[in-house]
């Protein structure tokens, strides 16, 4: 059993507060990915995971065991980075054995355990080549099958696919997910591309300064934001955060006008995804700013007052610019805010 707890765990850089008071239950096998954008503690966070850096107050325990004084190499765990360094003059077969050396682990075992790992990220036939002589996308597979041979207890995983070109990345997303599934090993996911997040996590955790903001399921944390940031950080494009007031079941702001709940009374911000909008339908005038056809849909940016309100029209919808053109929003998805950005609950 390797789940993870982090009990309030700080980190300070001087007077500077990298993480701060945070606390996490990682269920055993889960696929955890901590998203936020650069410089919300991420990283930082998995370094104290890993060992790596030294929280300055809280707990950490991997295993039901506190680790905090326990060194990296002695953790379990096994970590793969951007741009992991391969030795370059070792064989891939030579690069993956490693550490399993390092961890002396039987030398009969070795060759058994090195191609079944390499046959999970589909390098078989690569073995025999150094680093040099494969691509980059086979190198973080190579990677990969180093950090897999000798099954952790737990994986941590630093934007392992930010090198790689975007078809690569799709693929070795799958591959990546594929293989979390078969090992079931408990694995920490760092990245800030949402679709990554999204698409690999059972659950994620979303930072900012950091500060956890929401830690749910990718549907929880996309159709029920916890606050503007979340709801601004997630969907592409993101989610139209439109300031107004409300009063007696009426939200008012430049331009627009729809029926809220009697509760929600005051300055506040409406929140309408892109997709929830439709052309024609009276809640938004305004006028056509851009049109950009992608094939499958077209993305429409109608200008309001000073703000943009973007919308996914359907593929064959063109208009001029600058030409009136009147949006609806679908009034079983509105998200309101306060002021401080927090969510309205009904
Ligand atoms: P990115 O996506 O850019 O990698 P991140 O979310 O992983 O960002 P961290 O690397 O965890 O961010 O850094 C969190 C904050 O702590 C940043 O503001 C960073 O500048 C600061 N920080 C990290 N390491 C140190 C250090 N050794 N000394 C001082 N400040 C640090």
């Amino acid at each position: 059993m390797a789940s993870i707890q982090l009990n309030n765990i700080v980190k300070r850089f001087g007077s500077f507060v990298g993480v701060e008071n945070m606390s996490l239950d990682i269920a055993d096998e889960e696929f955890l990915v901590l998203l936020g954008p650069s410089g919300c503690g991420k990283t930082t966070t998995m370094r104290m995971i890993a060992g790596l850096e030294h929280p300055t107050g809280g707990q950490i325990v991997i295993g039901g065991e506190v680790v905090n004084e326990i060194d990296a190499r002695d953790r379990d765990v096994a970590m793969v980075f951007q741009g992991y360094a391969l030795y370059p003059n070792m064989s891939i077969y030579d690069n993956i054995r490693f550490p399993l050396r390092m961890r002396k682990v039987p030398a009969d075992q070795h060759d058994r355990l090195i191609r079944r790992a390499a046959e999970m990220v589909e390098l078989g036939a690569f073995l025999d080549r150094k680093p040099g002589a494969l691509s980059g996308g086979q190198r973080q597979r190579a990677a990969l099958a180093r950090a897999v041979v000798r099954e952790p207890q737990v994986f941590l995983m630093d934007e392992p696919l930010s090198n790689l070109d975007a078809k690569l990345r799709a693929s070795m997303r799958v591959q990546i997910k594929h293989m979390q599934r078969q090992l079931k090993v408990t694995t920490v996911y760092v990245t800030h591309d949402q679709i990554e997040a999204m698409t690999l996590a059972d659950r994620i955790v979303i930072m900012n300064r950091g500060i956890i903001q929401q830690v749910g399921t990718p549907d929880e944390i996309y159709s029920d934001p916890a606050n503007t940031f979340v709801a601004g950080f997630i969907g592409s494009p993101p989610m139209n955060l439109l300031a107004g007031e409300a009063r007696d079941g009426i939200f008012r702001s430049e331009g627009i006008e729809v029926p809220c709940p009697r509760t929600v009374t005051g300055s506040v911000t409406l929140g309408i995804r892109p997709e929830d909008c439709t052309v024609g339908g009276g809640h938004l005038q305004g006028m056509v700013y851009g049109v950009e056809p992608t094939g499958d849909i077209t993305y429409l940016t109608v200008q309001t007052g000073k703000r943009a309100v973007e919308i996914k029209a359907a593929r064959d919808f063109r208009a001029p610019i600058d030409t009136p053109i009147s949006i609806g929003f679908d009034l079983s998805r509105l998200y309101f805010f306060s002021e401080n950005g927090e969510r309205i609950r009904r």
